[in-house]
């Protein structure tokens, strides 16, 4: 295994050379890490695998790694949202799925790759997606990432092999106080608690992280109004879910989304906040 181009840790790169060294490089592997940059890395680096054409897999010389490694390989699919859509939708994995049979273009595999995992692909979509792993086409990889591989379903877990990165970005406890501080202050009546609150996006790393813990705690409350169970932060959760509709929950998680990707693009952070705290009483409020 070439990782040149790859920080791995030793934890990672010792386990992905054993499953090599064993011939076992799962075809359906689920990689999990609080840092999902680390996590597309990972599967890059796979993806590379599956379709490198020298016996030392991947050689990150051939074409097909190349190809890969610049995620621009006709037969390496970055699964990615259809317009105005949360999750990956049904009619989309079927669509994966057709596509799955074809034989590849350049390469002797093709790989798929699910970014996000416990919030894009839904139940619905894991139950199309199990029909296909139980019959799965040669040469076919699926990837699929994800923060905690606990948010999918057990029928899945028990067919993909989990890779656990390290990550130094855990949910840490920091990170998880702002985030209850913003969820908990949403549906307050006055302004203020929740601009104090947002106060903690301060950089941008940190800022997409807490945001991304925030969004969890949304995501939480989707879930307890379809009857199921909290993971992030139970009380914040209840909290929402007592007060909004689902649909404005996942208005909130597309702001939360479209706030991570302008603060990556330098928007001023404290204009952003003041957008954010207006947005999210807006949604509150609106009827
Ligand atoms: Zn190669």
């Amino acid at each position: 295994m070439n990782f040149n181009g790859f920080s791995f840790d030793d934890g990672t790169r010792s386990l992905l050379e054993e499953l090599d060294r064993a011939s076992r490089v799962p075809h359906a592997v689920i990689i999990e890490s609080p840092d999902s940059e680390k996590a597309m890395q990972a599967a890059v680096f796979l993806s590379m695998y599956a379709l490198c054409d020298r016996d030392e897999k991947p050689c990150g010389e051939c074409k097909n790694c190349l190809n890969a490694k610049n995620r621009a390989h006709p037969d390496v699919t970055y699964l990615t949202l259809q317009a105005k859509k949360t999750v990956y939708t049904v009619e989309q994995m079927r669509d994966l799925i057709k596509d799955a049979y074809i034989l590849p273009n350049e390469a002797n595999a093709k790989a798929y790759i699910f970014e996000n995992c416990d919030e894009r692909l839904s139940v619905q979509a894991q139950n199309t997606f199990l029909k296909l792993s139980e019959e799965p086409p040669p040469n076919v990889f699926f990837i699929l990432l994800c923060r905690s591989a606990q948010s999918l379903l057990d029928t899945i877990l028990s067919r993909f092999t989990v890779i656990r990165l390290k990550g130094d970005k855990a949910l840490d406890k920091e990170l998880l106080t702002a985030a209850r501080d913003i969820a908990g202050s949403i549906t307050e009546n006055r302004e203020y608690p929740l601009l104090k609150a947002l106060n903690a996006l301060t950089d941008k790393e940190k800022a997409c992280d807490i945001l991304s813990a925030v969004k969890l705690i949304l995501r939480d409350a989707l879930v307890i109004l379809s009857g199921g169970e909290a993971r992030t932060d139970e009380e914040a959760a209840l909290k929402l879910a007592g007060r909004l509709t689902k649909s404005k929950l996942i208005e909130m998680i597309e702001l939360c989304d479209s706030s991570s990707v302008n603060i990556k693009q330098n928007a001023n952070i404290n204009l952003l906040t003041t957008r954010m705290c207006g947005e999210f009483r807006r949604i509150t409020w609106q009827r």
